[in-house]
């Protein structure tokens, strides 16, 4: 498995569980004025839309859309996968742009795509983060917990920015489960801006680069070290570590019956010659399952513990921390603990922080032998030989 597919099944895996988490606290908001001064800031490049169908861009003020030899100006733009033929920028005016009537900071590119589009919002990374962190955290958790959740997403936007644009990948990070969930100006809190804020170009660092920063709703006790979910992966920040601080958590324990008829039909997905299953055996590293062989009656199919859940819905098989107990044609499996567990445990990172531990140790706790460092502008462009400006 590719290291890039790895990460997507990380994502998948986890973060979706955690915009279910963060969902409810992300009703309609009106944000504050946020005043940045802008030049600590880089600026990335989010997917929002691949579509081949018609969308608007608006604006409370007029939108400046140039690009393809003319320049317009206008309240509103339907777009139309058909007409677009170049790169096409729309840009604000003192106003947020809206897609398809949500509102969002920075300016927009449309790219052309087979018969598609590609929507890509190019913004400010603290003001991306500012809709971020309350979108994969609570926003009402301890200040030092929501500090600890901006520096590791900030961390982890750094971390794409670099790979992807060394690449020359066409945007850095989507707007999804995929990479990190963002929904522009409605989901903002202050209380997440805040923190945002107060650890402005605050970064993890190993070996003087940004670090793969994981974080996960609730590690169950202990982290997992990344090689138990990911073969390939072996980053050395990355280790299994006593957690003790997410009991509060509703996914601590967790109890699921699998039945063998439901085993069968979602592995037989991407195991279309599977006979009928005789036995399933799960092998442990450190108490996480790391492999499932499934003996069936045409041969046996071992898959990794993480593929092996992925194929189920993400509510079924919370995280690999669990041990089995057959009970007549099903497996009735008992679980600590929600998502791959590797990295920061958010659920840990509030109890932590209300047990008087500052944002600081809680990411030292977390990822093991990094440095929090402040960079300044300049930072990412150092490292990428690249750069964009919003103006
Ligand atoms: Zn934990």
């Amino acid at each position: 498995m590719s290291f890039r597919t790895s990460v997507k099944n990380l994502i998948n895996g986890a973060l979706f569980l955690i915009l279910i988490l963060a969902s409810g606290s992300c009703a309609s908001f009106i944000a504050r004025n946020i005043h940045w001064d802008g030049a600590d800031s880089p600026v990335v490049r989010i997917l929002l839309l691949t579509t081949n169908s018609s969308f608007t861009v608006s604006s409370n003020r007029v939108i400046r859309i140039s690009g393809d030899g003319s320049v317009t100006e206008k309240m509103s733009a339907v777009f139309l996968p058909e007409e677009i033929r170049t790169t096409i920028r729309v840009e604000p005016n003192g106003k947020p742009l809206m897609l398809n009537g949500i509102p969002y900071r920075g300016y927009f590119e449309i790219v052309p795509a087979q018969n598609a589009m590609h929507i890509i919002n190019i913004v400010r990374v603290d003001e991306y983060l500012s809709s971020v962190v309350p979108c994969e955290i609570p926003s009402g958790w301890e200040p030092d917990a929501l500090k600890a959740q901006a520096v590791a997403a900030r961390t982890y936007t750094y971390y794409h920015i670099i790979h992807n644009r060394k690449r020359g990948s066409l945007y850095d990070l989507d707007a999804t489960v995929n990479s990190q969930v963002y929904r522009g100006i409605n989901d903002e809190r202050p209380s997440t801006t805040e923190a945002v804020m107060d650890t402005r170009g605050e970064i993890l660092l190993y070996d003087g680069m940004p670090i793969l920063s994981y974080f996960h709703s609730t590690c169950g006790g202990k982290t997992s070290d990344d090689a138990q979910v990911w073969k390939n992966n072996q980053l050395p920040y990355l280790n299994s570590v006593k957690c003790g601080y997410c009991g509060e958590s509703t996914k601590y324990s967790w109890e699921t019956v699998l039945s063998i008829d439901e085993i069968a039909r979602h592995v037989s997905v991407q195991n279309p010659g599977m006979g009928p299953i005789r036995t399933v055996t799960f092998r442990r590293k450190n108490d996480r399952v790391t492999d499932v062989s499934i003996k069936h009656t045409r041969g046996t199919i071992t898959i990794s513990g993480n593929n092996f859940r992925l194929m189920f819905p993400p509510e079924k098989i919370l995280s690999l921390y669990f041990t089995s107990k057959k009970s007549g044609s099903s497996l009735v499996l008992y679980g600590h603990g929600w998502g791959h567990g590797v990295g920061l445990c958010q659920w840990g990172a509030r109890g932590m922080a209300r047990s008087g531990f500052n944002y600081r140790e809680i990411l030292n706790h977390y990822y093991t032998q990094v440095k929090i460092k402040h960079t300044r502008s300049g930072y990412l462009a150092s490292k990428i030989n690249a750069s964009y400006t919003v103006q």
